[in-house]
């Protein structure tokens, strides 16, 4: 278990994140197969359920793990830039870095070494254009790994790391990130201000990052979509809803996410944060053994089901 690696008033970090995927086959193996995710739930877009919204986590999606992808096949290319979560990051022990570079490459994939903040970090992307990096993380071999079958359980992706938020002003963002969920500044590096939050091993790095004459970001297929950070439950949830008003931001009431119970707003760089809450999770459903076999629909869409199957492309 992660542990939820929370104290009074503070966030434990990253809940997850949800990025935006093209072509469906050639993703699902990308983070299935490849990256040996254990996909977690298979699910619509609760806003537009004739798309597929699939979680990827370690065993059971835990907080700080889950990686979360509407897949809009129609969708154009996005473009990176700035006001945009960039770099998603997941942790690994040191020693097993050795193995996914030998895995990406033998794949084809183009691997970019560098270290930071004392990890040694690899760089790729996916096929949608991602980027995605694999750190070796002290502490990370303790953390039990999820086997897929392929990448065996001592090399298995524990969950993020962190992730890099590409901005133009970063004492914006490093407001929000402190005065609402209670990330604490962690050193400079480069043009990388780090950011921490709680004691947890995973999912609680959170970087900004500086790119002079960088352009706009825009949305599409191959960018994030939003960051969501860790609230332990309805309590935490609105005091962080509570703090965001105070600093003159506009937090969505409310919304029943049927695996967790979230808020949103637009931090001031344009990023759209969540809050979201630890529990109910994943189980709720379907028990843990049959995680992310079936089409799970929450109750309100559940009486469309036959019209929503029809349309969803097949993932395998
Ligand atoms: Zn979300």
């Amino acid at each position: 278990m992660a542990g939820n690696g929370s104290s009074p008033g503070k966030s434990a970090g990253i809940h997850h994140i949800t990025a935006i995927a093209g072509e469906p086959k050639r993703h699902v193996a990308f983070y299935r197969e490849l990256l040996g995710l254990r996909m977690v739930k298979r699910t619509v877009n609760f806003d537009d359920p004739t798309t597929w919204h699939l979680y990827y986590g370690d065993e059971t999606g835990t907080p700080g793990t889950a990686l979360t992808f509407f897949v809009w096949n129609q969708l154009p290319s996005g473009h990176h830039g700035s006001g945009e979560p960039q770099e998603i990051a997941f942790s690994v022990p040191e020693s097993s870095l050795a193995f996914w570079r030998k895995r990406l490459s033998e794949k084809g994939i183009a691997v970019k070494d560098s270290a930071r903040f004392g990890d040694n970090v690899i760089a790729f992307e996916d096929a949608d254009g991602h980027k995605l990096e694999i750190v070796g993380a002290k502490g990370a071999e303790a953390i039990p790994g999820w086997s897929n079958g392929d990448v065996p359980a001592e090399h298995a992706i524990r969950g993020f790391h962190g992730i890099t938020l590409e901005v133009s002003n970063p004492a914006l963002t490093a407001r929000v990130l402190n005065q609402v969920f209670g990330f604490e500044p962690d050193g400079v590096e480069g043009d990388r201000h780090r950011f921490r939050a709680g004691d947890g091993a995973i999912g609680n790095v959170v970087d900004l990052r500086v790119t002079p004459g960088a352009t706009r970001a825009s949305q599409g297929t191959g960018t994030v979509h939003h960051v969501a950070f860790r609230a332990t439950g309805d309590e935490q949830e609105m005091e962080f809803r509570r703090r965001a008003l105070e600093i003159g931001l506009r937090p969505t009431d409310q919304v029943p996410r049927h695996y967790f119970r979230s808020v949103y707003f637009r931090e001031p760089n344009g990023i759209l944060f969540e809050i979201a809450t630890d529990d109910p999770g994943f189980t709720v459903d379907e028990p843990k053994e049959r995680l992310g076999k079936q089409l799970l629909l929450p109750p309100w869409h559940e009486q469309r089901r036959k019209q929503i199957e029809a349309v969803l492309p097949p993932l395998e």
